[in-house]
């Protein structure tokens, strides 16, 4: 296993017990040779596994080519990867091979989820304009690390060291429609929305929440605005999350798995909201650059090719109802390949700890609930040796066998 080495890095993590070298496919290594399925993926990042090589070679070849141009210059790559994006985002007819049709949305490309939802939040304000730049989000969802992205957060404990945060933030209770109505008034010019609370413990929203949250931003002219930095690029069975429930989004954020573990972000926005943007009101001195957009172009090339959201969907009822039938487990959420299992009665993170000791990497996303987000690509033989690693670690915490 081995500890990480002592080095001058911030306290901002707990202490790493593993310190990984390699990796490929659904397989990690650690410094010592030991291997590990990695069924968190980075937090839901690589969804091709780790070191595709479809990627790796895109990344080698845009770095021998043109690593980086500023933005007074264009570059190829990153207009095709939001062509690309608009298209997944459900431009009408790509399914049966679309061409020519004009694109619904414009994107900005940044580095990180946060920074994406910093776009899409400055994007609100300036779409609202002055006195209405209030942005709702649910309590328990998580939209990153930034001040106002931190505010956005629905997390109070979260919060407290850093007062005072950026004015304009509220937040309501998740999945309950007349809590976010409530809510309303002439400030708010955005709902922000996870399809599935990822960090707040794999919770999923119910459609007729999500259909009813679209009404009111109907009827009140206020964006409705997806977080899907977790949820995105078919990890939940769909292209992005909120396609579950059969709305039409004015902005989508996006990142982890855009990039395969290149780090970049996106925020897309139908045309009429992000053409409010104007030169100079937003910026990113790396964001759309052409390595990391070569990666993307890589990543969602292979994706497509895949069919990736048809393979979440057919591993992800495998893996839940694998997991469902475990003694220890209570229940099964989730969507896709964004699951948690609800342990019944015993504490997550001891089990996630035997889970790693054993060689599976999972996390103890609530204090009772193990995340499961492997590689869209994992093999039916991976997952049912998983399941076998946490069956035989529930076992052990039943039984009061501990790591
Ligand atoms: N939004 C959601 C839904 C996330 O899950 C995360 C990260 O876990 C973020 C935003 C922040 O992304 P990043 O860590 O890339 O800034």
């Amino acid at each position: 296993m081995s500890a990480a080495m002592p080095a001058p890095l911030m306290p901002t993590y707990a202490a790493p017990a593993v310190t990984l070298v390699r990796g490929e496919g659904t397989t990690v290594w650690d410094d010592e040779g030991g291997s590990y399925l990695d069924f968190l993926t980075g937090l839901a990042v690589c969804s091709l596994g780790h070191s595709h090589p479809g990627v790796a070679e895109a990344v080698s070849t845009q770095a021998r080519t043109l690593l980086h141009v500023s933005n007074l210059f264009a570059n190829q790559v990153g207009p095709e990867v939001a062509t690309t994006l608009d298209r997944l985002l459900g431009t009408p007819g790509w399914a049966d091979g679309w061409a020519g049709a004009e694109p619904r949305g414009r994107v900005f490309f940044a580095n990180s989820g946060a920074e994406a939802n910093e776009c899409a939040i400055k994007l609100a304000r300036r779409v609202g304009g002055r006195g209405r730049h209030v942005v709702i989000s649910a309590l328990g969802s998580f939209h990153g690390r930034t001040l106002a992205t931190l505010h956005a957060t629905g997390q109070p404990a979260k919060h407290e060291a850093f007062q005072p945060l950026p004015e304009g933030f509220r937040h309501v209770a998740w999945d309950d429609l007349a809590a976010l109505e409530a809510a309303l008034d002439p400030t708010v010019a955005a709902i922000l929305l996870e399809p599935l609370q990822g960090e707040g413990g794999v919770k999923p929203a119910s459609a007729a929440y999500v259909q009813g949250v679209r009404r009111l931003c109907d009827e009140r002219g206020i964006l409705l605005m997806f977080d899907e930095v977790q949820t995105g690029l078919g990890r939940t069975g769909r292209w992005f999350g909120h396609q579950h429930f059969g709305v039409v989004p004015d902005v989508v954020t996006m990142a982890k798995a855009l990039g395969n573990g290149v780090p970049i972000g996106a925020c897309w926005a139908r045309a009429e909201v992000a053409e409010v943007f104007e030169p100079g009101d937003h910026g990113s001195t790396f964001g759309g650059q052409p390595l990391a957009a070569a990666a993307a172009r890589a990543t969602l090339a292979a994706l497509v090719d895949l069919d990736a959201p048809t393979l979440a969907a057919a591993q992800g009822e495998r893996l839940a109802a694998a997991l469902a039938d475990l003694p220890g487990v209570a229940s099964v959420r989730g969507m896709g390949l964004l699951l948690a299992a609800e342990l019944d009665g015993l504490a997550s993170k001891p089990v996630a700890d035997a889970c790693l000791a054993a060689g599976l990497i999972v996390n103890a996303v609530t204090p009772t609930a193990l995340r499961f987000a492997p590689p869209l690509v994992v093999s039916d033989d991976e997952v049912d040796r998983a399941v076998a690693i946490v069956g035989v670690a529930l076992a052990d915490a039943l039984a009061g066998v501990g790591p």
